[in-house]
């Protein structure tokens, strides 16, 4: 189908991975995938070769499948091999973890075994402000705050379980378990959407088969083979959707 034009405007926020421009359309924006990588609340710094147009075309995939499965997003469409257009929304200050399998700071906080299969899905929530860290919060917090009311959260945590149903099998059909990951909602005119990106930067996704770590904790850990990991994940994620 013919897509219509979209001319790219100001810039309005450069962050740690992503580029956020304006558009001729007041309501839609461009988000550049950077090749920048950060860890550790941006104490460590580095680029991962091609990781901006492999994460562009994991999450335009993933956003894709989720919206064929009814989850409102904010994905309009993939624009180039770098920038994605999608709904200008209102982001939830509001980051929304979901884990799977026990890793990174809940090994620590629970003292339990990487690895440890969780026998629910557990919802996190943290403040998402970098200065401070993104400490974690909980629903009290975001009410006294005004992050969110409770409406907003009773469905962002309905969505996120849904969510994480479709991303779970969605993962495993291509040989991938989804351990834990980050999520971002935000205000758009018809309602919440998912925003910004799902993509190995904010998820841990280990090969099913031999445990191999595929997501950032490789540039956390030095372990090595950064593009090539990224372009394996974005690889199988392509294997099974249909492209733009
Ligand atoms: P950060 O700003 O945390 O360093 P990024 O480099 O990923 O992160 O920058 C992208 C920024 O754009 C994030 O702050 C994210 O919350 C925000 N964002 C993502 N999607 C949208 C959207 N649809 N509308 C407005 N802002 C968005
Ligand atoms: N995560 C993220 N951005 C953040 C914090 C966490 O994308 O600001 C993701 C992270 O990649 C992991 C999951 O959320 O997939 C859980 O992260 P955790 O709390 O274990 O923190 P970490 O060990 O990554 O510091």
């Amino acid at each position: 189908m013919e897509q219509p034009e979209i001319r790219m405007g100001d810039k309005l926020h450069e962050g740690k991975a992503k580029v956020l421009f304006a558009t001729d359309d007041p309501g839609l924006l461009i988000q550049y995938f950077k090749d920048d990588a950060t860890a550790f609340n941006g104490k460590k710094k580095g680029t991962i070769e091609d990781k901006g147009v492999c994460n562009n075309s994991i999450s335009s995939n993933i956003f894709r499948m989720l919206e064929g499965r009814g989850v409102k997003t904010h994905f309009v469409r993939r624009l180039s091999e770098r920038e994605m257009v999608v709904t200008k929304v209102e982001i939830i200050l509001v980051e929304v973890v979901i884990r799977n399998i026990v890793a990174g700071s809940l090994a620590k906080r629970m003292g339990a075994p990487t690895g440890q299969k969780l026998s629910e899905p557990i919802i996190e929530l943290y403040y998402k402000d970098d200065d401070l860290g993104d400490p974690m919060i909980n629903r009290c917090h975001v009410r006294a705050f005004s992050l969110a009311n409770d409406a907003e959260m009773d469905h962002i945590e309905k969505e996120a379980l849904r969510i994480n149903e479709l991303l779970v099998e969605f993962f495993s059909d291509i040989g991938l378990t989804l351990v834990d990951y980050k999520l971002e909602f935000g205000r758009g005119p018809e309602g919440i959407l998912l925003a910004d990106e799902i993509s190995p930067d904010g998820c841990r996704l280990w090969d099913t088969n031999s445990g191999e770590i595929l997501d950032k904790d490789r540039f956390r850990q030095d372990l090595g083979n950064l593009t090539g990991t990224y372009q394996e994940v974005s690889r199988r994620v392509s294997s099974t959707v249909k492209q733009t």
